[in-house]
């Protein structure tokens, strides 16, 4: 039993079903942002009752799919031209492309505006060297935060290494030998939601599930989380357009 299908009136929700060894009787159910739906079940499950919980809980399960269909709709996928918007740490920049011969190329915060100084003005160059910017940013940036959230963990005796990786679902894990990844898109969002990202992967360190003592160390480690979560899932889409 991988995955099913609920019929709920009119429309089907399809979901991905996953056994997870640290749950003893509560089937979780996410709605991602991309219209996935994922239920986490414990090991003893039988193929109703998870049946029964996704019935139980559909009408929310809609209504999460929907947020997501209606975030997709009004998010275009980014062009790369001058006067477009894109987000640095949760603020909009007005990209301004300003060509030159000179090299080499250079991206820059200038007030309200991303300023790039580059030799070729297609739309891959600038694309290419935003990313390489945002990257570069990424790292400088999201270790700063990661020293400094972890060096108030009392529990946690080094500082975790940093490793860039692109997710699909997710902002942040924590690897098995013990360090942090985060998607390089997150020096997109707002610096509180960095913070909550890198709470929320280093707890893991700790309780490597989704636990009640799980929670019980993130609410210690980053007391507004769920706030904050609500605000970055609201965000999501449109900070990864393009
Ligand atoms: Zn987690």
């Amino acid at each position: 039993m991988n995955s099913g299908t609920l019929n709920y009136g009119d429309q089907t929700i399809d979901y991905s079903i996953m056994r997870s060894k640290n749950l003893d009787k509560k089937i979780l159910i996410h709605v991602y942002p991309n219209g996935q739906v994922d239920v986490e079940i414990p090991r003893t499950s039988t193929e109703s009752e998870v049946r029964q919980a996704v019935k139980k809980r559909a009408r929310w399960i809609m209504k999460q799919l929907k947020v997501g269909v209606d975030a997709r709709a009004h998010v275009l996928p980014r062009e790369y031209v001058s006067g477009e918007t894109h987000f640095y740490l949760g603020r909009r920049y007005q990209l301004k492309i300003h060509e030159t011969n000179a090299e080499p190329s250079s991206v820059k915060l200038v007030g309200g505006h991303i300023l790039i100084t580059l030799r070729v003005r297609d739309r891959a160059a600038v694309k290419n060297r935003l990313q390489k910017w945002y990257k570069e940013r990424a790292i400088d940036y999201l270790s700063r935060r990661l020293a400094l959230i972890a060096g108030e963990l009392l529990w946690l005796d080094d500082v975790p290494s940093l490793k860039l990786v692109s997710m699909q679902k997710q902002w942040g894990s924590c690897s098995p030998t013990g360090a942090i990844n985060l998607s390089p898109d997150l020096i997109k969002a707002p610096r509180d939601c960095v913070d909550y990202v890198i709470a929320h992967a280093l707890c893991h360190l700790r309780e490597h599930n989704h636990s009640k003592n799980y929670y019980a160390l993130l609410d210690t480690c980053y007391p507004n989380w769920r706030v904050t979560k609500s605000r970055l899932d609201a965000m999501a889409e449109l900070i990864l357009a393009g």
